[in-house]
């Protein structure tokens, strides 16, 4: 398996990281997950935005972005990747442990490229949700490394024998511990409004313009508990999971508890734009 690291392709036991990195003591990064079909880059530049954004925020300077497209895109070959999914991230870079920013670190970006399939079985059956309090903090639209709030409320959800965490926070609905969540509800979808309480997700965007081509009507806004529980149908998105149905929340059916005419209308266009 050949690693991108500082700028060098190497295999993966050649890879050293300082115990120093920012990214080992504070999860000071930042990542994306960019889905490759048919040997190349889904929504590449949807993704590079994302991560330019991230940086600014973050005040982590930016690599040359050309670069490292260039450099995502060899290592999809040298990995002989057709259906996969590369991760890229990249940290603040390395000095003693001390929260100030030090302008002297240089970056460390580092990416891998992986066969990865499609998850088919749950995108035909779906998978079980419980809902969980959101207890992350209140920069959840920035892709960083700092995810153990996610990782925390997603056990959660599989103590409780479910499949994955939907999460709400003052009686709205944000998002799922790696994805985004619509309702459907008399064929209109509705989401989360792409603020600062959720990830604005790559698939959630692919997924609004295929409803507009559909002419399903999208509402961007705040969502009660109750309205997912009394919705018709209800599903996630995201890069590596596409477009998933969520069959129980709480042990409660949705709409029969079987994926709905909506969203398997969106899997099928999702297909054909990927597979195009
Ligand atoms: N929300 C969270 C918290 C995520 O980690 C992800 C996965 N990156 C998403 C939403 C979905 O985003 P995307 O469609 O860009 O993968």
């Amino acid at each position: 398996e050949v690693y991108y690291f500082r700028n060098e392709f190497l295999p993966k036991e050649d890879v050293r990281i300082s115990p120093e990195d920012r990214g080992y003591y504070f999860g000071d990064g930042i990542y994306e997950v960019i889905r490759v079909y048919k040997g190349r880059m889904f929504e590449a530049k949807a993704h590079f935005e994302r991560f330019k954004r991230t940086a600014l925020a973050v005040r982590i300077p930016l690599p040359d972005m050309g670069e490292l497209e260039a450099a995502l895109q060899e290592l999809i070959r040298q990995n002989a990747v057709e259906e996969g999914s590369v991760y890229v991230q990249m940290t603040r870079g390395t000095a003693p442990r001390a929260h100030n920013l030090n302008a002297d670190t240089p970056p460390v970006v580092m990416a891998y490229c992986q066969k990865l399939s499609r998850p088919v079985d749950k995108m035909e059956k779906g998978i079980a949700a419980a809902t969980v309090p959101d207890t992350r903090w209140q920069h959840c639209d920035l892709k960083t490394l700092n995810l153990l709030g996610n990782v925390l409320l997603k056990q959660k959800a599989l103590d409780q024998g479910a499949d994955d965490c939907i999460l709400h926070r003052d009686g709205s609905v944000t998002e799922c511990s790696s994805s985004n969540l619509f309702i459907v509800r008399d064929n209109r979808l509705v989401t989360h409004p792409a603020d600062n309480l959720i990830l604005p997700g790559i698939t959630r965007n692919v997924v609004i313009r295929l409803a507009a081509e559909l002419e399903l009507p999208v509402e961007e806004r705040a969502l009660t508990v109750d309205e997912l529980l009394g919705a018709q149908e209800v599903f996630l998105t995201s890069t590596v999971q596409e477009i998933v149905p969520i069959v129980t929340v709480d042990g409660k059916a949705i709409g029969g508890g079987t994926p709905g005419p909506v969203t398997q209308k969106l899997q099928q266009a999702f297909e054909r734009l990927i597979l195009a």
